[in-house]
C-alpha cells in the first residue's frame, strides 16, 4: 500500500494503525496536517487500512428521527458537564444497564480513550476536549468485546464514529451503541501543548483542563483560567475562529444533518428556553432505535426543538467550519518561531485587539470579571 487517505485528509481517528496487522502504519502529527506513514517493508498490502479509514470508505449516515433539547436530570452533573450534561446522562443510563463505555479522557498530558463499566469511574469522561482527541487502541478492544457479546458504546467525535463502525463491521453492529459530537472542527494537541507552555505550564504535568464551562469559554487548568477570567485566551481564539485545525476539518463530510452515530449532542444554540441555557441545553438528534433505547436509559429532561432554528444556530449540521484566510499565515508565523499569541495577534487583530482592551478594562476596574463568552 503506497498511501491510504488523500493526501493531508487524515483526521488522525488511528483507525488504519489499529487495523494493521503487521505494526505498518504511523500517523505523522503535523501541526497543519495529519498524515499516515507506511513502513513499504512491512505492508502486505492486505487493504484493511483503507478498508477502515472513514476517508476512503465513508459510512451511510442517516436524518435524525427525532430534535430534543434538554439536560442531565442530576442536576449537579449537568452543572459540572460542558453543556446540558447529555453525555454524561448517556454513560450513567447506558453502564447501569451493564454496557461498557468507552469515551475521552484527559490523563498524563494525552487526550486519549479509556473505558469503563463502572457508575463511579464515568465522572472521568464529562467535559469538551477542543483539542484532538486519540482512540488508539480502542478500535480493536471494542471489537474483542463486542465478540464476546458486550453491549459496547463509544462516545466521540463524528469521524471517529464512522471509521469504530468500518473496523467493527456489519455483523458485529447490533451490540455498538455510538454517540457523536456536533464538531466544530479539531487542533493538534501540539498546539495546545506549546500555547500551555508559552503560559508556563507543562501540560504532561496537569491534573485537570478544562476548555469551556457552559456559556463560557476558556482555559482553565486545575481550576485557574490561563488568562483573566473574563478574557479569551489566545488559544481558545483561534479555536473558536476555526483559524487551527487541522487541514481535513475544513472538508469534513461529517459536517452534515446526516449522522453516522445513533445519537448525536451538541448546544441547544438558539434555544428558546433562554432562562435555562447558562445552566446548559443540549441539543439531542435521535436517529435510530437504538439512539432512543440510549435516551430511555438516560433519563434526562427532554422537550422538543425548533428544528430550523437549531440547524440555523449550528453550522455544523449545514457544512465544515470555512477555512480562514488567515490561516496560512497563522501557520507561517509558527513555523518562523512565534508563539501562539503573537500568531493569533498578527492573524486574527481585531479580535485579538478586543480581548485586549477587555483585559486592560477589567485590570482597571471598569468591567467586571466573568467567563470568556462565546463570541
Ligand atoms: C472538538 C469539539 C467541537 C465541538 N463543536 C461543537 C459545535 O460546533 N456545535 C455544537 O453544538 N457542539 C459542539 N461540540 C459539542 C459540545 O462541546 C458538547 O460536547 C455537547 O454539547 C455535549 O455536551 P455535554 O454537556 O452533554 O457533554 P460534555 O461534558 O461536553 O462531554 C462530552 C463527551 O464527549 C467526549 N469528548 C469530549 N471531547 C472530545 C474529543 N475531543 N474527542 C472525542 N470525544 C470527546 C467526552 O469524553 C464526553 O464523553 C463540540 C465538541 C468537541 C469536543
Amino acid at each position: 500500500m503506497q498511501s491510504i487517505c488523500e493526501d493531508k485528509m487524515c483526521a488522525g481517528c488511528m483507525a488504519c494503525v489499529d487495523a494493521c496487522p503487521k505494526d505498518a502504519i504511523a500517523v505523522l502529527e503535523r501541526l497543519e496536517y495529519y498524515t499516515p506513514s507506511i513502513d513499504q517493508s512491512k505492508c502486505i498490502d492486505c487493504g484493511r487500512c483503507t478498508a477502515v479509514c472513514q476517508q476512503c470508505n465513508p459510512p451511510q449516515g442517516s436524518k435524525p428521527s427525532k430534535w430534543l433539547q434538554g439536560w442531565d436530570s442530576n442536576s449537579e452533573s449537568r452543572g459540572t458537564s460542558s453543556s446540558g450534561g447529555l453525555a454524561a446522562a448517556i454513560i450513567r443510563g447506558f453502564i447501569s444497564a451493564e454496557g461498557v463505555v468507552c469515551s475521552c479522557c484527559f490523563r498524563d498530558g494525552q487526550f486519549g480513550f479509556e473505558f469503563s463499566s463502572s457508575i463511579a469511574d464515568a465522572v472521568k469522561y464529562k467535559g469538551s476536549k477542543y483539542v484532538k482527541s486519540n482512540p488508539i487502541g480502542s478500535y480493536a478492544r471494542i471489537k474483542k468485546l463486542l465478540v464476546e457479546g458486550k453491549e459496547v458504546l463509544f462516545v466521540g467525535l463524528p469521524c471517529q464514529v464512522a471509521s469504530l463502525k468500518n473496523f467493527v463491521g456489519n455483523k458485529l453492529l447490533s451490540n455498538l451503541y455510538t454517540v457523536d459530537l456536533i464538531c466544530h472542527g479539531t487542533p493538534s494537541p501540539a498546539i495546545l501543548r506549546q500555547f500551555l507552555s508559552e503560559n508556563g505550564i507543562d501540560m504532561n504535568q496537569l491534573e485537570s483542563i478544562e476548555f469551556r464551562s457552559k456559556g463560557s469559554f476558556q482555559l482553565r487548568e486545575n481550576e485557574r483560567t490561563i488568562d483573566l477570567p473574563g478574557v479569551l485566551d489566545g488559544y481558545t481564539v483561534a479555536f473558536l475562529a476555526g483559524l487551527d485545525y487541522t487541514e481535513n476539518c475544513y472538508h469534513c463530510r461529517y459536517a452534515s444533518i446526516e449522522r453516522v452515530s445513533d445519537v448525536t449532542l451538541g448546544d441547544s444554540w438558539g434555544t428558546n428556553l433562554t432562562e435555562e441555557m447558562r445552566r446548559g441545553v443540549s441539543l439531542v438528534l435521535i436517529q435510530n432505535q437504538k439512539g432512543q433505547r440510549l435516551i430511555d436509559l438516560a433519563g434526562a429532561e427532554l422537550m422538543t426543538v425548533d428544528i430550523e432554528t437549531a440547524i440555523k444556530n449550528n453550522g455544523q449540521l449545514r457544512s465544515p467550519s470555512e477555512k480562514p484566510s488567515a490561516r496560512a499565515r497563522f501557520f507561517e508565523d509558527l513555523s518562523c518561531g512565534r508563539s501562539i499569541t503573537d500568531a493569533v495577534r498578527r492573524s486574527l487583530p481585531k479580535r485579538y485587539f478586543k480581548q485586549s482592551l477587555k483585559r486592560l478594562l477589567i485590570r482597571i476596574g471598569l468591567l467586571k470579571r466573568g467567563g470568556g463568552v462565546r463570541n
